[in-house]
This record gives structure tokens, C-alpha cells and sequence, in this order.
């Protein structure tokens, strides 16, 4: 990683540095992340809880309800309330909102997902894998990622 990836909110209150590339990074065009977001699409950068360095502020934890019927808690600055990263089924692993990188260019998408719901005017490239709903984990993700997320697990 050339570029040190920090972010935080609006007011300034909430600052992270992301310790390591990511494991994935998701565009998500599910109608639960566009009701979120009040956008098109959501890009989460999924990394380890533990290399998500909190440098100022506590973000809290919001439950919100998703059309699945699951709930996703989203962590919010306390003070001006942007969502600064999701904690779906894993606790270890946050999904950071890339929108809030002081460079979202940093990244970019490894794959589109809920494409089902995608909107009309957004045109994907042909080279990013792109999944009508999600996909398969262990055929998508590089190497040394399973192996971090294996890591996890034993951790
Ligand atoms: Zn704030
Ligand atoms: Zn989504």
C-alpha cells in the first residue's frame, strides 16, 4: 500500500486509518445499502477490525434493519452522524464506508454485487466480476486474503 487510507465524518470529530489493504472491497446495489446511503450503490472496504485504527472520536453503534429480515449495525459519529463503517454477522471484520476516505479513489470495487437492484444508469465495467445477488468467497477473494480471514479465525 503506497498511500497511508484515512477517513472520518463531516464535522471532523471521527478520524481511522486503515492499517493494510483491504481483504475485498464490495459495491454493493442492494435497495437496503441505496436507502442508506441515499445513492446508487455503496462501496464497503472489508478489513479486519483490528487494522481499522481509531485515531479520534468513537463512532456509535446504530442497529438497522434490513430487507433480509437481518439487522446491520452501523457506527455513526456521535455528533454530525455519518456512517463511518457496517458490522454485518462478523464482528472482526468492517465493512468501511470508502466514501468517507479522504481519497476515495484509493480503491476500487473487486466485485458488484446485487446487481438485480442496480439502477438503470449506472453501467458497470466488463472487467469487475459483477453478481445479479452475491457470490462465491473462496473462488473470488486473492489468496492472502482467505489466509487473513483464516487467520481471524484462529485468532
Ligand atoms: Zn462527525
Ligand atoms: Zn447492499
Amino acid at each position: 500500500m503506497s498511500v497511508p487510507r484515512e477517513g472520518g465524518c463531516s464535522c471532523g470529530e471521527v478520524r481511522y486509518r486503515l492499517l493494510s489493504d483491504p481483504l475485498f472491497t464490495h459495491c454493493c446495489h442492494c435497495l437496503s445499502c441505496q436507502r442508506q446511503t441515499g445513492s446508487a450503490f455503496v462501496v464497503n472496504i472489508l478489513i479486519e477490525a483490528d487494522r481499522v485504527e481509531r485515531l479520534a472520536g468513537n463512532p456509535q453503534p446504530v442497529d438497522v434493519p434490513r430487507d433480509d429480515g437481518s439487522v446491520q449495525r452501523v457506527f455513526r459519529c456521535p455528533t454530525c452522524q455519518i456512517a463511518v463503517f457496517s458490522q454485518y454477522t462478523r464482528p472482526d471484520v468492517r465493512f468501511v464506508r470508502a466514501g468517507t476516505l479522504d481519497e476515495p479513489r484509493a480503491v476500487e470495487p473487486d466485485v458488484h454485487i446485487f446487481t438485480r437492484s442496480k439502477v438503470d444508469w449506472v453501467t458497470l465495467p466488463s472487467s469487475t466480476p459483477a453478481f445479479e445477488v452475491y457470490y462465491d468467497q473462496q473462488a473470488l477473494w486473492p489468496t492472502e486474503s482467505l489466509e487473513r480471514l483464516a487467520a481471524l479465525e484462529t485468532k
